[in-house]
């Protein structure tokens, strides 16, 4: 997918210092959550660590793979207790390091009693709503650091609210007392492993008689939202069908599809090797504009075992080594994370997931808001990857001015065009598909992780069409580059036009964010409109320096009262925008900023402007070939 910095040398020098004591090899750490209380979104946890007498060190996990970043949510990590045969043992946080913990273990008989709690936030990648939970291991665990890590198993356990039902890729689930026990793992595959139960749960084998399976599990808030069609399962049987003829092998044994149905959690993903947890709108499976603003979420999740689990940038090991506790070099994001964008929407094309009419318009918006974008004039693309860990998190007022996790859209532009040039170079003998056969596929088997450095992308490119791919990334990755990459869309036989006509996308969008999009003419984006029910309608997000909004000196933050002396709407909006282009009037908005009211005469002549693809006859039309299916339609 998906905030701070600590004084990492300093934590390591004390951390150095502590003696570990080795745990023995056999003995795994019994980790039981109790979820019975989780629709208070409250996780009781106990720990039982067999550990000898002397100084112990436990870490909570800090750099969270998948969301390159501190993310580790140690703040809600409350009501730690440890004991031993039954007597308190006391323990210290390490003062230079919030994760990391002390404790001197007494002798006794018995193993180490580590109790806590984890509360949720709604926000966090471990909540629950009343109806359905997710938990993912990393935000639920304590673990001793040091030169046993890898070898340290974990027997994870799991009690559920009364009648609920659960989907994981973790193995061996039996019931014990009320409990849902799973085979020990190493901590790595636990954390990779995540579980998602809901009361109404559904769960679709995609692969029925196949090795290895392919599940979807579906939690939703009504047994409505979770009686998906077999129309929408056929696009993700050939989802399946379709990556495996990219890619030519899998890097697991079994992969299921985590899929949280609510409007109460943030729509996101978060990719593992052998399972992904989404989370998407209720009514996804009910409503197309839902079904369309989801679009090639689970695609591009589950390209990610490919591309971000099997192959690794060097940089961004944490969780290879069973330590989640340096920081990382995200510095690759643009292949992590550009290059799963660009094969997750080919996927979405390729499998039906999208039509070619909303891929082509995705490929608009996309090139449209990186072209219009105000701070790549001061920012490569490469610092917004080098910079993850800070713009994952930044407050979205000024993202256009500041950029924001530009290395997926803008990454995707740069990989299609690469694409092209193997297309046009090779006459369309070979595509990007023969890079990603040879650097993601073969030999295939359960999971595994090969790290790579630029020079071996190069490399491999070069291997399918020799080209200049350094120099191709340098100029596009990064160096400050004053105009997005449009040449994948240009050599692809398309040019970006803009027209007055909304595309579907962005009204779907518009409906399921509430968020109204005046970005390519006044160069705003405003939270509601349609509807004066909130306290935030009319607020503007952000602004486009330069385009006529900010030109007359609208901010971030200030809210849209009135427009030409009517209550703001996004009609009442669209209908000025439309009335000053026929008629040559300008705009007045009545704005509030803080505690003060001004109107803001604003002199934009060009009504209202959106991006599309215009198909160029002179060049051969390579964007519908990539998305063309590999697979016969029913696999
Ligand atoms: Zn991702």
């Amino acid at each position: 997918m998906n905030r701070m910095l600590v004084l990492r040398a300093a934590a390591a020098a004390v951390l150095v210092l502590v003696a570990r004591p080795s745990l023995g090899a056999g003995d795994p750490i019994a980790i039981a959550v109790d979820a019975r209380e989780a629709t208070r979104r409250i996780f009781h946890v106990v720990e039982t660590i067999p550990a000898p007498e002397g100084t112990l060190a436990l870490a909570y996990p800090k750099w969270i793979p998948g969301e390159h970043s501190p993310a580790g949510p140690i703040t809600d990590l409350v009501g730690l207790k440890i004991s031993r045969d039954g007597r308190p043992v006391a323990w210290k946080r390490v003062p230079t390091d919030m994760w990391s913990f002390t404790c001197e273990v007494p002798a006794g008989r018995g193993p180490l009693d580590v109790a806590y709690d984890y509360v949720a936030p709604l926000t966090s990648q471990t909540t629950a709503t009343s109806q359905l939970m997710i938990l993912n291991w990393w935000s639920v665990i304590l673990y001793p650091t040091g030169p046993n890590d890898d070898a340290t198993m974990f027997a994870p356990s799991l009690r559920l609210p009364q009648g609920w039902k659960y989907g994981t890729s973790l193995r061996g689930a039996h019931e014990d007392g009320g409990r849902v026990a799973f085979t020990p793992v190493s901590l790595v595959t636990l954390i990779d492993s995540p579980v998602l139960a809901g009361a109404h749960f559904y769960t679709v084998d995609l692969t029925p008689g196949e090795k290895p399976g392919h599940w979807l599990h579906l939690a939703g808030e009504s047994a409505a939202s979770v009686a998906i069609g077999p129309e929408d399962v056929a696009h993700y049987k050939r989802l399946v069908a379709e990556a495996r003829a990219l890619f030519g092998a899998r890097h697991y044994d079994e992969y299921h599809f985590l899929l949280a149905l609510t409007d109460h959690l943030p729509s996101n993903g978060l990719e593992h090797h052998e399972s992904s947890d989404n989370r998407a709108a209720e009514r996804t499976f009910l409503e197309e504009s839902a079904r369309e603003v989801m679009g090639s979420l689970l695609s591009h999740e589950y390209v990610h075992s490919w591309n971000g689990k099997y192959r690794r940038p060097e940089g961004l090991v944490s969780g290879v080594s069973a330590d989640y506790q340096p920081p990382v070099d995200s510095s690759l994001l643009w292949v992590y994370e550009g290059l799963t964008e660009y094969w997750g929407d080919v996927l979405a094309a390729r499998s039906g997931l999208r039509t070619p009419a909303l891929d082509r318009e995705n490929l608009a918006i996309v090139a449209a808001q990186m072209d219009a974008q105000a701070g790549r004039s001061w920012r490569p693309l490469v610092d917004t990857a080098v910079s993850a860990q800070l713009l994952y998190w930044a407050r979205p007022e000024w993202a256009d001015w500041r950029r924001g996790v530009d290395f997926y859209p803008e990454s995707e532009l740069v990989w299609l065009e690469a694409d092209t040039i193997i297309r046009e170079k090779s006459a369309g003998k070979k595509s990007l598909d023969d890079f990603a056969k040879a650097f993601h596929g073969a030999p295939g088997g359960g999971p595994a992780v090969k790290t790579y450095r630029l020079e071996d992308v190069v490399a491999a490119l070069s291997a399918v069409v020799p080209y200049d791919w350094s120099g191709f990334f340098r100029t596009r990755i990064s160096d400050v580059a004053p105009r997005a990459p449009l040449g994948g869309i240009e050599n692809g036989g398309w040019k970006l036009v803009y027209t007055d006509v909304e595309p579907e996308l962005t009204r779907a969008a518009e409906e399921e964010s509430r968020l109204y999009d005046f970005w390519f003419s006044l160069g705003i984006v405003v939270q509601g409109g349609d509807r004066d029910t909130d306290s935030d309608d009319g607020v503007i997000r952000d602004v486009v320096p330069g385009l006529p909004a900010s030109a007359a000196g609208i901010a971030p933050g200030m809210r849209l009262v009135a427009v030409n002396g009517r209550r703001y709407s996004a009609k009442g909006l669209r209908e000025a925008l439309a009335a000053a282009r026929t008629g040559g009037g300008s705009i007045e908005l009545l704005v509030e900023n803080v505690d003060e009211f001004r109107t803001y005469v604003v002199d934009d002549h060009g009504g209202e402007r959106f991006p599309h693809l215009e198909r160029d006859p002179a060049k051969t039309d390579w964007v519908s070939a990539i998305g063309h299916p590999l697979t016969p339609e029913n696999p």
